[in-house]
């Protein structure tokens, strides 16, 4: 049974018989699949490298440790890839 068949119901269109029920296909595009999947990951490779920072660390003080500074930059990184990836979702609504 595909996926969307147990849907939410539509109400009847005019002149539709109230007893027929139609449901509804979710329609997720290939790309807008990928996409979702591109910022799923985006989002845990955030939350992961969040984590990271959040960690105590003796090498940091004013200024971040290597690693650190790594983390922040990828997690830089990471934003502005999602915030090009969210206009290909948004671009259809
Ligand atoms: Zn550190």
């Amino acid at each position: 049974m595909a996926e969307w068949a147990s849907g939410p119901a539509l109400p009847p269109r005019r002149g539709q018989a109230i007893t027929a029920t139609a449901t509804v296909a979710p329609s997720i595009t290939p790309a807008e699949r990928a996409c979702f999947g591109w910022l799923q990951a985006l989002e845990d490779a955030i939350s992961y490298r969040l984590v990271r920072l959040a960690a105590p660390c003796p090498g940091c003080g004013p200024q971040r440790c290597d690693d650190h500074a790594v983390d922040v930059g990828l997690i830089a990184g990471y934003r502005n890839t999602a915030t090009h990836i969210r206009p290909v979702l948004h671009a259809r609504r």
